[in-house]
C-alpha cells in the first residue's frame, strides 16, 4: 500500500504542563482523534477536522489545534488539498463528499457593495423614536385592487360602504425579513430542529423542514413551518402538507445544482426512517429531477396539485439553484401559479454534497437576485411572486443588501447553525457532529441544549432585525417595502464594469 504522502491538515497539540489527564477531550471527540491511555493523551492528527470541541471543553485550556505548518513541498498548483483529493480518490475510486458551502476563494460581492446614508438635506430617521416597518408579506400580490360599494343598514339608516372585491392570494406574514431555510431532519438533529422552531416562533418568522418530512414533535410549531416537497418525496403525505403554513417545491439547491439530495445511511435512524418513510439505515438519495416535471407546465401542475391538496389556503414556493439562466427560469416559475421563487446561491450550505459540485457549480446569489428582479419587472411578473434569497448570508448587512438588490426576504442556514455551536468544520456528511447538530447519534444529539440553542438563534435574528432598522433609519427609509429593489441605495466598490452591470449598480462616487 502506498502510504499517505500528504501530511494531516491539522495538528493537535497538548500542553502537558497544563493537562491534568481528566480525559474529557477523548470523550468529547467523536472522530477518535484523541485517546487517553493510562498516563498520557494520544492524538491522531489525520482524524482531526478541527471542529474544536475538545479545545472548547478542556478545563485547563491545554489544547491547541492549528493548521499543520509542515505541509510537505510547497507547490502553487498542486496544493496539499489538491494532492489529498487525488490520493483519496486513488484509494477509493469514489466521488468525494463534502459538507457546508462552497469553500473556494470566489469573490463575495456583498463585500464589494456599500450602503447609502442620509446627511444634512435628507434627514435620517431615529428608529428608537419613529416606528420602523419590517413586516413582510411573502406571496403573490394582485396587480391592482378593486373595490365595490355595498349598502348596509346602520341604526336604521342605509349606508354605502366600500368592500375589497379583489381576491387576495394567501401570503405569509413575517415580522422580520429573515427566515431559516430548509435543513432536513436527518441531515441535522431533532434538537436542532426544535431549537430553530422555538426561535422562529418567538421572532414571528418561519423555518423550512427541508426534504426530510416533519417530526411529530414539531407539529405544535405548524404556524411557523414551511414544509418541503423535493424529488424524493420523503415524508410527503396530506397530513404533512397540512402541518405547515406554506409549501416549498425544491427543484435545486445552491450547494449542488443539477443533482438531488443525499443522506448517508448512517444518519437514517429509526426516528428519521419513520419521519421520511424510508427503511432504517438506507441511504436516502433523491433523484436529480422530479420525475413528473420536465417543463414549466409540469411544474404548474404540481403547484396546483399541492394547492388543491391544501384547499388553496397555503402559498406554494419553488426553490431553484442560482445558475446561468436563473432569470428565465424564475420568470417561468412566476407564470406557474407559484407564490414565491427561492433562489439559492452557490455559497449555500449542505449536509452532504459531492465536493466537485459544491466548489464548482452555480453562481453567486448577489448577481442572481439582481438578474431575477430585473427580468420579473421587465416581464410585468414581479407582483406575481416574492423573491426569497439564500446562500451565504452572513450578517444583517448582507440581508439589507439582498433586499436592496431586489429580494423580499432571505433564508439563513449556516448562520443559524453557527449560533447553535457549529464551527463550520465541513464534516456534516460523516454523521458524527461533535456539537450535536449534524448527527443522529443519541449521545451527540443530547449535547445540544434545546432552550439555550433557541435563545441563541432568536438572539441572532433579533439582533439582525435591530441592525436592519438602524440601517433603514440611516438611509432615511422607514419601511422595508421601500428598500426592496432600491439599488440606488447601493454602490459598487472594487468591481469592474461588467460586474457592476450584472449587479445593476453604480460605481461608488457616482
Ligand atoms: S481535556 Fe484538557 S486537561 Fe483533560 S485530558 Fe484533555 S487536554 Fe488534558
Ligand atoms: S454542523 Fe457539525 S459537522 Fe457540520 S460543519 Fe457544523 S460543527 Fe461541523
Amino acid at each position: 500500500m502506498i502510504p499517505s504522502t500528504v501530511p494531516p491538515k491539522y495538528k493537535i497539540t497538548i500542553d502537558h504542563d497544563k493537562c491534568i489527564l481528566c480525559g474529557r477531550c477523548a470523550k468529547e471527540c467523536a472522530w477518535d482523534a484523541i485517546r487517553k491511555s493510562k498516563d498520557k493523551i494520544i492524538t491522531y492528527d489525520n482524524r482531526c477536522g478541527s471542529c474544536f470541541r475538545c479545545a472548547s471543553m478542556c478545563p485547563r485550556d491545554a489544547i491547541t489545534i492549528i493548521e499543520n505548518p509542515s505541509q510537505g513541498r510547497k507547490h502553487p498548483v498542486w496544493t496539499p488539498e489538491a494532492r489529498q483529493d487525488v490520493l483519496n480518490q486513488a484509494n477509493s475510486g469514489c466521488i468525494l463528499l463534502s459538507g457546508m458551502g462552497n469553500a473556494k476563494d470566489y469573490p463575495i460581492y456583498y463585500d464589494n457593495i456599500v450602503l447609502d446614508a442620509c446627511q444634512v438635506t435628507n434627514p435620517s430617521i431615529d428608529p428608537l423614536r419613529e416606528p420602523m416597518e419590517l413586516r413582510t408579506y411573502i406571496g403573490s400580490k394582485p396587480e391592482k385592487l378593486e373595490f365595490e360599494y355595498v349598502e348596509e343598514e346602520i341604526d336604521g339608516k342605509k349606508v354605502k360602504k366600500s368592500k375589497l372585491k379583489t381576491k387576495i392570494a394567501p401570503n405569509l406574514k413575517l415580522d422580520t425579513p429573515i427566515m431559516i431555510g430548509h435543513m432536513s431532519y436527518g441531515a441535522i438533529s431533532l434538537n436542532s430542529h426544535k431549537a430553530m422552531a422555538k426561535a422562529v416562533k418567538r421572532c414571528g418568522t418561519f423555518m423550512g423542514t427541508g426534504e426530510g418530512g416533519l417530526h411529530r414533535d414539531l407539529y405544535e410549531y405548524s404556524d411557523n413551518i414551511i414544509t418541503q416537497v423535493a424529488s424524493g418525496r420523503f415524508g410527503v403525505n396530506s397530513e404533512y402538507l397540512s402541518k405547515g403554513a406554506a409549501i416549498e417545491i425544491k427543484i435545486g439547491q445552491g450547494a449542488k445544482p443539477g443533482i438531488g439530495g443525499h443522506l448517508p445511511g448512517e444518519k437514517v435512524s429509526a426516528e428519521v426512517s419513520m419521519t421520511r418513510m424510508i427503511p432504517e439505515g438506507s441511504d436516502a438519495i433523491s433523484p436529480a429531477p422530479h420525475h413528473d416535471i420536465y417543463s414549466i407546465e409540469d411544474l404548474a401542475q404540481l403547484v396546483r396539485s399541492l394547492k388543491e391538496a391544501t384547499r388553496w389556503k397555503l402559498p406554494v414556493f419553488v426553490k431553484i439553484s442560482a445558475v446561468h439562466n436563473v432569470a428565465a427560469i424564475a420568470n417561468g416559475i412566476a407564470t406557474s401559479d407559484a407564490d414565491a421563487v427561492v433562489i439559492d446561491g452557490f455559497k449555500g450550505g449542505t449536509g452532504a454534497a459531492p465536493k466537485v459540485f459544491r466548489d464548482n457549480v452555480g453562481i453567486p446569489i448577489e448577481v442572481a437576485i439582481s438578474a431575477v428582479d430585473d427580468r420579473l419587472r421587465e416581464q410585468g411578473n414581479r407582483n406575481k411572486v416574492s423573491i426569497i434569497a439564500s446562500g451565504g448570508i452572513r450578517n444583517s448587512a448582507d440581508v439589507f443588501k439582498s433586499i436592496a438588490l431586489g429580494a423580499d426576504a432571505v433564508y439563513i442556514g449556516t448562520a443559524a447553525m453557527i449560533a447553535m455551536g457549529c464551527t463550520v468544520c465541513g464534516r456534516c456528511y460523516g454523521g458524527k457532529c461533535c456539537w450535536g447538530i449534524a448527527t443522529q447519534r443519541a449521545d451527540l444529539v443530547e449535547r445540544l441544549e434545546i432552550e439555550e440553542a433557541a435563545d441563541r438563534v432568536s438572539n441572532l435574528i433579533g439582533a439582525w432585525t435591530h441592525e436592519i432598522k438602524e440601517l433603514l433609519g440611516a438611509a432615511g427609509i422607514n419601511s422595508i417595502e421601500s428598500l426592496r429593489g432600491n439599488r440606488d441605495r447601493l454602490r459598487g466598490i472594487g468591481l469592474n464594469e461588467v460586474e457592476l452591470k450584472a449587479l445593476g449598480l453604480k460605481q461608488a462616487g457616482l
